[in-house]
């Protein structure tokens, strides 16, 4: 537990929170900002700052626990899509600097939009990032 950590302190419930989940590892409650009713995040209790350092058994639990989830939000909220976002970094908008997935229930017509128009990239550069990354992962 970080004591600075506002993520902590509501996973350890010292903050409250509108929980909707909880078990040993997690807790998952509504965003006080929603974006769209239902806006929940996944918040594990450990303290990771973001994707670069959580480890590979939460990152999988993180996931697994999403799908339980989205499937609720579905059942219940009878929303029309879902988006799942997870920001790193203050440049990618992340404002809490303890890791948490967003689950984000989608309406028809509540106009959000997470990625902008796309363009065809440049195959050479596209080829060349491809090279880096392969040499990088093997
Ligand atoms: P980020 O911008 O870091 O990806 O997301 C942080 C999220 O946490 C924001 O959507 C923000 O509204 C939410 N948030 C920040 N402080 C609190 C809080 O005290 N309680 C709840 N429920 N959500 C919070
Ligand atoms: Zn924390």
């Amino acid at each position: 537990m970080k004591d600075d950590c506002i993520f902590c302190k509501i996973a350890a419930g010292k903050i409250p929170s509108s929980t909707i989940y909880e078990d040993s590892h997690f807790r998952v409650f509504l965003d006080i900002n929603p974006l769209t009713k239902g806006h929940c995040l996944i918040v594990p209790k450990e303290h990771f700052t973001n994707i670069y350092d959580l480890d590979a058994e939460t990152a999988g639990k993180v996931f697994t626990l999403a799908t339980l989830i989205s499937r609720a939000l579905k059942n219940v909220l009878k929303c029309d899509g879902l988006n799942v976002i997870q920001n790193n970094e203050l440049l990618a908008g992340q404002s809490v600097f303890h890791f948490h997935m967003h689950l984000i229930p989608r309406y028809k017509g509540d106009g959000l939009i997470f990625m902008g128009e796309q363009k065809p990239g440049d195959m050479e550069e596209i080829g060349k990032i491809r090279d880096l990354l392969r040499e990088e992962l093997q």
